[in-house]
């Protein structure tokens, strides 16, 4: 299920780290954010700024738009004017103003009055109004201002409904001065406010956007907002618009509107020679507002991302997992193919080994065992006419036979307890007896060597369990050690004790002792504490290690104390039989 192809192994080389995915994820989130949010910021600036421009030309308009109906209601009313006062006849006005009839898209009617407000002619030049009787403008701000006002200034009205039209009008007054300087009525134009602001629902400046004439008294004559016209009338004296307008007869201010509470970006531009300001107010909410439903897609875009980018990042994640998981199991188990084939090649190789070692001692043992025989019997004198010399040197042969005779004996047993091949024959002993059996018969390695075996103490019946020939091959092993270690005429002391259920063999000899950080090893293979010492003495470092396995396979321990430069004491623990 998990199998790796070589391939595969090669390319999980090649993937990212899960480190770089997460730096990936960040410079991803970071760059998305970021990029969001300047491009927002840029784009609500130059929001901000195209809405500034856009409002700059639609007061340039409002006002040279305003500043022409005006203009045209101006001339016409001082016209008519002029007329009246050449010919004092309202009849010649009549005349005149059939001949040349105002427009009326722009003017609505042309009024006259006397010096008591009472309107003498009210005219669209092509009709006349019937006056009623007792109608009169005494109590009018326009009415109020021409007669106090002596120069020829022109007053422009707030707006309102007439009377009789109810058509929302302003209404552009001049007084009528006679030649003598008396005031003597006054004419005005009736502006229709509608065609004034016609451009405002088309101008699409936004729902909160209004457009505003306000005059130098600092009232309003017109507004209008998306409500309608409000706010006529008003006294907007504390509009910017005071600080600002003695500075620039255009320009723009912030400021949050006093008649509707909007903040407004607010340009403004003087109505030509007239009393009167032009302002278009563009709310910041509209020009932000269509930007709204935009940066909504862009963030929820953003947020898209970068949701997708955690997705990818967490399965990329996974993926990678994964795959590491499976390259690390495929190595592991090539590894442990490997493990296998060595091990088994190991095996066999061992196998091989066992095999060659078990027949060549096997083959060593027979020739050796004729030659002993042989050199037995001559050195025992069973052949006449052999010298001192030769029996000499024919006892050196046959010491070496027996050297020969233990180390083929010793690879053997080796061999052996390594193949789990070394039989035992259990049986009830007495170690006493045993130990001393072995020392007799091993007697050999004390004259080889020129030293004594004196017996220590012997706890009599002393009673193991045990293989007879085994317990008297560690017996003989420790003591030719003992022997060939201690210095000639010395003695080594061999006990057999017993104490508490634990029967102990101690071999104690006068040798070199065995240096502390050697005693570890001491009872592995081929281990020997000085090899040029220890070969000057023979032997292969295999004795204490089959020792060891032979009494451990009887349940029991081997050891030793040793003082390095006086002497050693071997021992063996056995569990003592009833
Ligand atoms: P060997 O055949 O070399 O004697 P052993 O396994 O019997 O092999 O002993 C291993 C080594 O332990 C010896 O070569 C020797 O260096 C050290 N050794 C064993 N017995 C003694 C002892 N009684 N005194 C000093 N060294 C000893």
């Amino acid at each position: 299920m998990f199998a790796l192809t070589g391939d595969k192994a090669a390319r999980n080389r090649h993937l990212p780290g899960v480190p770089f995915l997460l730096l990936a994820l960040a410079v991803l989130l970071a760059v998305t954010w970021t990029a969001t949010y300047t491009i927002t910021s840029r784009e609500e600036n130059a929001a901000l700024e195209a809405t500034a421009f856009h409002a700059q030309r639609l007061t340039e308009f409002f006002e040279s738009h305003a500043n022409t109906t005006f203009q045209y209601a101006d001339d016409y009313i001082k016209a008519v004017r002029r007329i009246y006062l050449r010919d004092g006849t309202l009849e010649s006005v009549r005349q005149f103003m059939a001949a040349v009839p105002p427009s009326t898209a722009i003017l609505s009617h042309i009024t006259m009055m006397d010096a008591n407000g009472v309107p003498k002619l009210i005219s669209t030049g092509k009709k006349e109004r019937k006056i009623k009787p007792g109608t009169h403008a005494r109590d009018r701000d326009y009415f109020k201002f021409q007669k106090a006002n002596t120069a020829d200034t022109v007053y422009i009205s707030s707006a309102r409904k007439g009377r009789n039209t109810g058509l929302l009008t302003v209404r552009l007054v001049r007084r009528i001065t006679a030649a003598d300087g008396k005031f003597k009525g006054l004419i005005f134009a009736a502006v229709k406010v509608p065609q004034l602001l016609n451009f405002f629902e088309s101008m699409r400046i936004g729902g909160n956007s209004s457009a505003t004439l306000v005059g130098l008294d600092k009232r309003i004559r017109i507004r209008q907002s998306q409500k309608g016209f409000d706010g006529i009338g008003k006294t907007v004296s504390q509009s910017k618009l005071w600080e600002e307008l003695p500075k620039s007869d255009t320009g723009s201010y912030r400021q949050t509107s006093i008649v509707d509470g909007v903040t407004r970006l607010w340009t403004y531009r003087k109505v030509g020679d007239f009393p009167l300001v032009a302002v278009i107010g563009t709310a910041y909410v509209d020009t932000l507002m269509t930007l709204d439903d935009v940066r909504a897609v862009r963030y929820a875009v953003a947020g898209l991302i970068s949701v997708i980018g955690l997705v990818l990042v967490f399965f990329a994640r996974r993926a990678i997992i994964h795959t590491r998981l499976e390259t690390e199991l495929e190595e592991r188990r090539r590894s442990e193919a490997e493990l296998r084939t060595a091990k088994e090649e190991a095996e066999r190789a061992n196998a091989a080994k066992s095999e060659f070692l078990a027949l060549a001692s096997h083959e060593l043992r027979t020739p050796l065992t004729s030659i002993k025989g042989s050199l037995g019997l001559l050195v025992d004198g069973a052949v006449e006419g052999i010298s001192e010399k030769s029996k000499e040197i024919l006892a050196i042969a046959n010491r070496n036979t027996d050297r020969l005779t233990r180390l083929v004996n010793d690879i053997l047993d080796m061999e052996r307890i390594e193949t789990g091949k070394l039989e035992y024959n259990f049986t009830s002993l007495r170690l006493d007896n045993l130990v001393t059996e072995a020392v007799v018969a091993n007697s050999g390695y004390a004259e080889e060597y020129g030293v004594k075996f004196l017996f220590g103490k012997m706890d009599a019946d002393t009673r193991v369990r045990g293989d007879g020939d085994r317990l008297t091959q560690v017996v003989a092993n420790l003591l030719s050690n003992a022997a060939k270690f201690s210095p000639v005429g010395d003695n080594v002391e061999i006990t057999v004790t017993r104490n508490n259920g634990t029967a102990r063999v101690s071999i104690a000899d006068t040798g070199p002792g065995i240096p502390a950080d050697r005693s570890e090893h001491i009872f592995d293979k081929f281990t020997q504490v000085d090899a040029s010492n220890s070969r000057a003495k023979g032997g292969t470092g295999l004795g204490l290690n089959i020792s060891k396995s032979i009494i451990e396979e009887h349940g029991g321990t081997i050891g030793f104390d040793s003082e390095f430069g006086v002497g050693s004491t071997f021992f063996f623990t056995l569990p003592v039989a009833h």
